[in-house]
């Protein structure tokens, strides 16, 4: 897929290039795993709407506002991502590492004009571990990564 190169800075001060999908993409988002590896999901996945649907009806989110709702989504649907051993699972907050320092906090990131297109190689995220899980697995998964997702933020 085309990505776009964005320039990042971490909070130590180190600049570096990112493929990231263009400021205005709707519709895609892109996950990382710890090793830095990239998959991307789109508006529609099965799966997605699977976790859309139990989190916003979750008794313990449900009352939130749409932007915080869309964080915890977000934030939940890696457990409906199948892993890569070696590298953790993918998620979408998370941001690339600086490659001096690895640190994956940043102080500031653009993306670079004009624009720098690039090709990736990115597959689509999967979800054969997701989808052989009964009902009451899939919420119990949910329910889980609800509160740790509620200990982190609040
Ligand atoms: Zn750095």
């Amino acid at each position: 897929m085309i990505l776009f190169l964005w320039k990042y800075t971490c909070i130590n001060g180190h600049e570096f290039e990112v493929p990231q999908l263009d400021e205005f993409e709707y519709g895609t988002l892109l996950l990382r795993n710890e090793l830095n590896e990239i998959q991307y999901v789109c508006l529609g996945n099965k799966a997605f709407d699977e976790i859309d649907r139990l989190v916003s009806g979750h008794p313990l989110v449900s009352h939130f506002e749409e932007g915080d709702l869309t964080d915890v989504v977000q934030s939940v649907f890696s457990v409906a991502c199948d892993i890569n051993i070696h590298g953790g699972p993918f998620k979408i907050a998370r941001r690339q590492s600086c490659p001096q320092c690895s640190t994956r906090m940043m102080d500031d990131w653009d993306q670079i004009i004009p624009f720098k297109p690039v090709e990736v190689d990115v597959k689509e995220v999967t979800h054969n571990h997701w989808f052989s899980l009964s009902e009451a697995e899939k919420k119990s998964l949910v329910d889980t990564a609800i509160l740790k997702e509620l200990k982190k933020t609040h």
